[in-house]
């Protein structure tokens, strides 16, 4: 009945074998999936060996005091033969059933993160491809926090005197034009040219040019969604 089975695409095997592109592409050359190859290269993936795999390798889990056993036994390692790195990430691959803990492969093992920094029981074993894949995710977590800082940062408090100075209105007038537009722009926090406008009661073309300028000094950054978000506090 093989020619029956319906064809996956390597997104959808992936997705259901809860699987990364690279890790299918790896099992495809260790042969352990069977993998089509259409014309023009197109891989697929017949459905019943992801059925074969899923019914497969759901590796009975082992009894927890075995695994508390071999956590203490890490601990213990860790702790005592810090310096030993090799003895250590020996014990945790003995511990992980010298498998990737992630998708139980056994070849390019290693342990993760390589510094073998954080607790004991945060070192794992990783195939060289997981451990990619887990480096990756890390880098964009780190990523994004270092964004998240840069923004509080960005936060900074402003005078508002100082930055009315900056933005430099040319005359009298429109500095309290200005003021007026700075008051709004602070209680709106998020606006567009014309609810800044409106909010100052001042005309938009000058509303416009406060952005300009506010952008200019980097008070203001205007997002994705063409609103104006204010990036100071501005104090008295
Ligand atoms: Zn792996």
């Amino acid at each position: 009945m093989r020619n029956m089975d319906k064809l996956l695409s390597v997104g959808e095997a992936c997705k259901r074998l809860g699987i990364h592109p690279n890790t299918l592409r790896r099992w495809d050359k260790e042969g352990k999936i069977r993998v089509v190859r259409l014309q023009g290269c197109k891989r697929k993936i017949p459905e019943s060996e992801v059925g074969r795999i899923l019914g497969t390798q759901t590796v009975p889990e082992k009894p927890s005091e075995a695994n508390d056993l071999l956590q203490s036994f890490v601990n213990f390692v860790f702790t005592r033969c810090q310096d030993d790195q090799v003895l250590v990430k020996k014990a945790v691959m003995l511990r992980d059933g010298q498998k990737c803990t992630r998708c139980g492969g056994t070849n390019d093992l290693a342990v993760y993160p390589p510094d073998l920094k954080g607790s004991p029981s945060d070192l794992k074993t990783l195939c060289k491809s997981c451990a990619e894949e887990e480096y990756h995710k890390e880098k964009e977590e780190e990523k994004t926090e270092k964004e998240h800082k840069k923004e509080v940062i960005a936060q900074k408090e402003v005078s508002r005197m100082f930055l009315l100075e900056k933005i430099s209105p040319s005359n009298l007038l429109q500095r309290t034009a200005f003021g007026d537009m700075l008051s709004a722009a602070i209680s709106l926090r998020k606006f567009s040219v014309e609810q800044l406008s409106a909010a100052s009661r001042c005309p938009p073309q000058l509303a416009a040019l406060f952005c300009d300028r506010m952008s200019e000094k980097g008070y203001l950054r205007q997002n994705a969604d063409g609103l104006y978000e204010l990036l100071v506090r501005v104090i008295v």
